[in-house]
């Protein structure tokens, strides 16, 4: 395995592999890497002749600078999981090599159909054009066939499916196909994420009550008469009972417009918990 840390070597290890007619799968990371992020780089290795994974905490998609600035970084950890599962090539810039102080310091300007004005969009302004930023850059550096991301992040996965599908038109990506794979949970059934680094044991076992009530309220909507503003309340209103969480939003929304929804078919339900300081994530598919 190679970690490479400039664009300039990225794009020639791509022409290479693109003269050789190598298919490339690209996963994207902020790294801080757990098994949910593996299971990405497995299908990748298994799907395609090289993997490549890009580790890089990108500035432009955090609207908050504690967070940033918390954010774990480990790059050896990183790069040990991922030689052993097999990825071909790590690429881990530095952000000044990433973007140029213009492109740091203005608005990605993008056109999301509204996916962004609702949930983490609308709580995090600016996230989603940092995201597309990135992540447009890396399909144009990669060039890859098939680019791999969990649907723990679902809005993300149903921005860039949106950013993919506008931009096939203009041929821009070539034939990329967006991969969502399924959330890895702890055994405990907590939803994997870097963040969960941040969280003390006693705070772990705290938000166990975020997961299990997500898989509770598949059952609730199976009661007889219940509405989906039912069910949402009483999610809310569940985690909010827990001392030491905090809802910032539950929404039952369609799985493709991620606009509010009032049937259960083809619904889905995401929530971020505030932890302590700690902001975590998840969702339910009913
Ligand atoms: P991140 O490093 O948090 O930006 O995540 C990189 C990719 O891994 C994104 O596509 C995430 O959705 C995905 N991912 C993170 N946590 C999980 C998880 N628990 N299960 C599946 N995919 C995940």
């Amino acid at each position: 395995m190679q970690i490479i840390t400039t664009k300039a070597a990225l794009e020639a290890v791509i022409e290479e592999c693109k003269k050789e007619k190598q298919s490339i799968g690209l996963v994207p990371t902020m790294g801080a890497l757990h098994e949910g992020h593996a299971s990405l780089v497995r299908r990748a290795v298994a799907e395609n002749d090289i993997c490549v994974v890009s580790v890089f905490v990108n500035p432009t998609q955090f609207n908050n600078k504690e967070d940033l600035a918390k954010y774990p970084r480990n790059i050896e950890r990183d790069a040990e999981l991922l030689s052993r599962i097999g990825a071909h090539y790590v690429f881990a810039p530095t952000p000044e090599e990433m973007y140029s102080a213009q492109e740091m310091n203005t608005t990605f300007e993008f056109d999301f159909a509204g996916l962004d004005k609702v949930m983490e969009g609308k709580m995090r302004p600016g996230h989603f054009n940092g995201v597309v930023q990135v992540v447009s850059r890396l399909f144009y550096l990669t060039r890859p066939e098939k680019a791999y991301f969990g649907e723990k992040d679902f809005q993300q996965l149903a921005i860039i499916h949106h950013m993919v599908e506008r931009s096939s038109m203009a041929g821009t990506f070539g034939k990329l196909e967006i991969i969502g794979c399924p959330i890895v949970r702890e055994e405990s059934g907590l939803a994997m994420s870097s963040r969960n680094e941040r969280l003390s044991e006693q705070e772990k076992q705290t938000a166990l009550a975020i997961s299990k009530t997500l898989f509770d309220s598949l059952k609730w909507a199976k009661e007889a008469g219940a509405t989906v503003a039912d069910v949402q309340q009483r999610v809310i209103d569940t985690i909010n009972a827990v001392p030491g969480l905090e809802v910032e939003y539950y929404e039952i929304v369609d799985q493709t417009t991620l606009l509010p929804t009032d049937t259960f078919e083809h619904a889905i339900g995401c929530v971020t918990v505030y932890c302590g300081p700690v902001r975590l994530i998840d969702n339910i598919k009913y």
